[in-house]
């Protein structure tokens, strides 16, 4: 079952919701609109008084009642920070050897060292492997001599949510963000 994308009121993507979300949204009326041309079907409970089992339809894309959330649709806006959101953002890759790992081999390498004032940070950390980590220790990149294979960067809110889901997206939920990246958007 691949995830359903919710937009707000205003048509902005605002969520990743599982079919259960769903069909809870359809069932309280909270959805305006199916907006994706592919479309899932999920069997109900059975109508008490006719024996008929209920049918939802539900598209990829659903536009709903939730409120918009200015905030998010900022240029300065900077999405939760995980583990996870780096190393999708980097493609799984160690960004100084260029091998991409699994996510269990990967490690947060903060580009400038913590311990030398670098924050903890989507613009300051790079997806790592152990090894390189380890051997880059305490040093810049510069000082220890390799440089950074991709340029780190904060996603916007369009590019996070892709982050969020890319494995199991539909060509639509996937069209609908990209046309929300930013201009020169490094996932493109
Ligand atoms: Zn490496």
């Amino acid at each position: 079952m691949i995830p359903i994308l919710q937009l707000d009121i205003a048509g902005n993507p605002s969520a990743w919701l599982n079919y259960r979300q769903a069909i809870t949204l359809m069932a309280s009326e909270r959805v305006i609109a199916n907006l994706g041309e592919e479309e899932f079907m999920f069997r109900g409970g059975h109508n008490r008084m006719s024996g008929l089992r209920s049918q939802v339809t539900v598209s990829s894309i659903v536009l709903t009642k939730e409120r918009v959330m200015p905030n998010r649709l900022s240029k300065e806006y900077v999405p939760p920070f995980s583990n996870r959101g780096l190393f999708a953002r980097d493609g799984h890759m160690c960004l100084y050897c260029g091998e991409t790992f699994s996510p269990r081999n990967l490690t947060r390498d903060h580009i400038i060292p913590k311990s030398r004032g670098g924050n903890d940070s989507w613009l300051n950390s790079a997806t790592s492997c152990c090894t390189c980590n380890h051997d880059k220790s305490n040093r810049t990149p510069e000082e220890w001599g390799h440089l950074l294979l991709a340029v780190p960067f904060v996603p916007n809110w369009s590019e996070f949510l892709y982050l969020k889901n890319t494995r199991r997206i539909v060509a639509e939920q996937q069209k609908f963000l990209q046309d929300r990246f930013p201009k020169g958007s490094l996932l493109l």
